[in-house]
């Protein structure tokens, strides 16, 4: 049998441990906030975003940027029926209601005209979800929450080099949200980040980040509201600066593994993987191929070939909509269709030619078995 591949795994170099174990040895009293300070202000900086607030997870920071927009009961918060859960639960979390909103079958994100459509006078945010690395129209999207006055949200969590316009993937919403979790480009093993460059904003989430407790509040165990405990550690933020030093190598290797899938398979028809923005970067997360329905290629028949071939491939995210605490929105059709002929690809940093090589080649063989070449 070969080697397993397996579909994520960080790259993990002796910067990380250094800075970890600089961390773990002096990390503490006066200097227990040092890695996290300089974290923030050095992914603040690569990002072109003034105000950042590390986090335990994605999803605490979508959680306190949605409480601090004072979202609740009554109000309508629109996304992508494609969506990873965390994206979602905030909202739920909240007592306010998703609305499922179908993709576009090019971008495989929130299209904007079904945001358009679903907009009410109860909507109170849209969230923009950069799947897999491919970029939500943010042009369209911001142009729409201008024209009723509701925020634009954007869920960056797989967008770490991706851009628009020359503008960064999480730098053109009222505010955004990151994970580092270990499946993702840059990690601290579990993670996350809110950015944002309205100070009223950031102001408030730090209030909340910090259990309800204003800056400058000068009575000690003082809370001035109820708040949240979704706040980074030292030791996540050392491993996090590390990441960040190399970010240039980890983001370049991505778009390289998703050029090469790109290269081998040009020749195949009836396929097509992440999209490039015409007037942008595709960070290229995850490299994930949709076989046109003409193929006859299914998810299950994805799943058996790479399992035989001893490789992890995912399936493509299911809309959320089908999942039974959701209300189903199967007139989404394209959130509904493409995952059944979809697969993500292996796309570690170390991943080499020969492995890529064994990926392509249960991909032609799973075409050419399907008849249509
Ligand atoms: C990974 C991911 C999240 C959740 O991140 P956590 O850090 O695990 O909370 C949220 N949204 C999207 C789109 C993701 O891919």
């Amino acid at each position: 049998m070969t080697n397993r591949i397996p579909y994520t795994k960080p790259s993990i170099t002796e910067l990380e441990v250094e800075y970890a174990a600089d961390a773990a040895r002096h990390g503490w009293g006066a200097q227990c906030y040092e890695y996290i300070d300089r974290f923030e202000n050095e992914f603040g900086k690569y990002l072109g975003v003034e105000h950042t607030i590390a986090t335990s997870s994605c999803t605490g920071a979508m959680h306190m940027g949605l409480a601090a927009l004072g979202i609740g009961p009554g109000d309508e918060v629109i996304l992508a029926d494609t969506n990873w859960i965390a994206t979602v639960a905030p909202v739920k979390h909240l007592g306010a209601s998703p609305v499922f909103v179908d993709i576009d079958p090019v971008t495989w994100c929130i299209d904007p005209e079904r945001a358009d459509a679903a907009i009410t006078p109860r909507t109170r945010a849209i969230i923009a979800t950069h799947l897999y690395g491919n970029l939500a129209d943010m042009t369209a999207l911001l142009a729409l929450g201008e024209r009723y006055g509701i925020p634009v949200i954007e869920d960056a969590a797989e967008a770490i080099g991706s851009e628009w316009l020359g503008k960064k993937a999480g730098s053109m919403g009222l505010f955004s949200t990151f994970s580092f979790h270990g499946t993702k480009t840059l990690t601290t093993g579990e993670g996350g980040l809110f950015a944002t460059n309205d100070t009223k904003l950031f102001e408030k989430v730090l209030t909340l980040s910090n259990h309800g407790r204003v800056r400058g509040q000068s009575r000690q165990f003082w809370a001035d509201m109820i708040g949240f405990k979704y706040k980074m550690s030292n030791i996540q933020a050392a491993i996090g600066c590390a990441q960040l030093q190399r970010i240039e190598e980890l983001t370049a290797r991505k778009k390289e593994i998703l050029a090469g899938y790109k290269t081998r398979l040009i020749n195949e028809t009836g396929i097509s993987l992440n999209p490039e923005p015409s007037d942008g970067i595709n960070g290229a997360w995850m490299p994930t191929v949709v076989f046109t329905k003409e193929t006859g290629v299914t998810r299950e028949i994805l799943q058996a070939a790479f399992a035989e071939a001893n490789i992890d491939a995912r399936v493509f995210f299911w809309p959320l909509s089908s999942l039974e605490m959701f209300e189903d929105c199967s007139e989404n059709i394209h959130a509904w269709e493409i995952p059944c002929r979809a697969i993500n690809l292996p796309s570690y940093h170390d991943i080499n030619h020969e492995q890529i090589e064994r990926v392509v080649g249960v991909i032609s063989r799973t075409i050419q078995c399907s008849g249509t070449q």
